[in-house]
């Protein structure tokens, strides 16, 4: 395989052994637990103007703190998108300043963009023929586009609430559907049946080891975009992690780097009606029970059963942040609220941030000097209809 310099191998979060690339493709081959690409930080010498003075064209602007060199990558300059200053709602929240990170405009409109950049990079190194994946929709939609751009083919296995565009653009991108009825567990346990029947090489979440090596890249970018200054906090829509646990893993490397000083506190925002993280966090655990009967309108955070919990809470401890949960209700209006005071779209599933921000700013968690980053990990247009459907109960 070709990668970068200072890319060593895979660690075992579980057991602690070490492969190389070559050796483990996915979870560990030891005990099945989740595989964390590792670094030699001291090979990397990257200041801060080294990085300014590169153009802001895409994720492998930082190629030294990627496994795999732009070169031998599938890539479509997912990344470096627009981290967006919302003074309306910085008022409204009694902090400095809020900013949303926009991941709605990537290639595929979501953040699922970064991972799968990596993971068919990998796959492709690899000489796969076949990915494969269940998905809530817009994983699907990120594996489909990037398979069809490596010459690969796809199956994706989307639950069949999924929204539609994301059943679309797999269609429209060459990939093999599978519309499955339920929710995303099912899918789930019919893409794993038919991945070990057919030895399709996966790209599910945690599954393979490089979705949250991709989207650690965000929080690079969040530093830079501001000047970088490390922002107070930071709230993600969390479903499986990927992302939240690849932002902290970006945090503690570039405070490694001399790039920053601290981490910003990561907070979990779930809806109410799928909150198993909130949850566990509420009690102290150090990981998750599966959620019983998820139901939430936010499609994209309803992952009743996180299995990488265990890492999501100690990012969430060892940041000093947080995890909090608000209803579909509110989740919604703020979803309406930022569109119409900021211009913003943001998804459903994505409001989810803001709401949890907005109840913690209700609860007295802030002090007023904060500068907070909420990540809009899709396009308020892929879920237009929900939101539409929510001003019409209301009447309007
Ligand atoms: C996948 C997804 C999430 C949740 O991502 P995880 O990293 O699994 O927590 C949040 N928002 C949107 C729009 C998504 O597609
Ligand atoms: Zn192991």
């Amino acid at each position: 395989m070709e990668t970068t310099p200072a890319f060593g191998g895979l660690d075992c979060r579980d057991c602690e052994e070490y492969f190389s690339a070559e050796e483990a493709t996915h979870r560990c081959p030891e005990c099945g637990g989740i595989l964390d690409p590792t670094y030699d930080y001291e090979e990397i010498a990257l200041s801060q103007a080294d990085l300014e003075a590169r153009s802001f064209d895409g994720m492998w602007r930082y190629e030294e703190l990627l496994p795999f060199p732009e070169e031998a990558s599938v890539t479509m300059e997912e990344g470096t998108t627009p981290l967006i200053e919302c003074p309306g709602l910085a008022a409204e929240l009694g902090v400095a300043e809020v900013y949303i990170k926009d991941e709605g405009r990537n290639p595929t409109g979501s953040f699922k963009d970064r991972g799968h950049a990596l993971a068919v990079s990998a796959a492709a190194q690899r000489g796969t023929s076949d990915v494969a994946l269940a998905s809530a929709g817009n994983a699907g939609q990120a594996a489909s586009a990037y398979a069809a751009r490596a010459g690969i083919d796809s199956h994706v296995f989307l639950p069949s609430r999924s929204n539609f565009v994301n059943k679309a653009m797999v269609n429209v991108h060459g990939g093999d559907m599978t519309v499955v009825e339920g929710r995303l567990s099912d899918a789930g346990a019919a893409a794993e049946d038919a991945i070990s029947e057919h030895d399709w090489y996966s790209t599910a979440t945690f599954v393979t080891p490089y979705r949250h090596e991709g989207k650690k890249t965000m929080y690079y970018e969040i530093a830079e975009q501001l000047d970088w200054d490390v922002p107070d906090a930071v709230f993600y829509p969390t479903g499986g992690g990927v992302g939240l646990i690849g932002m902290y893993k970006g945090a503690r490397e570039f405070e490694r780097l001399g790039l920053g000083e601290g981490i910003p506190r990561f907070y979990a925002a779930q809806s109410a009606g799928c909150a198993p993280v909130v949850e566990a966090w509420e009690e102290g655990n150090d990981q998750h029970d599966a959620w019983e009967t998820p139901d939430t309108i936010c499609g994209g955070i309803e992952v009743s059963d996180p299995g990488a919990s265990p890492w999501i809470l100690e990012a969430l401890r060892e940041s000093d942040g947080g995890a909090v949960a608000t209803p579909d209700e509110d989740i919604l209006d703020s979803a309406i609220a930022v569109a119409q005071q900021e211009g913003l779209e943001i998804g459903a599933t994505c409001a989810a941030a803001a709401s949890g921000a907005w109840k913690l700013a209700a609860d007295g968690e802030f002090g007023g000097e904060e500068t907070l980053v909420l990540l809009n990990t899709a396009a308020g247009n892929k879920e237009d209809d929900i939101l539409r459907s929510h001003l019409m109960r209301k009447g309007i």
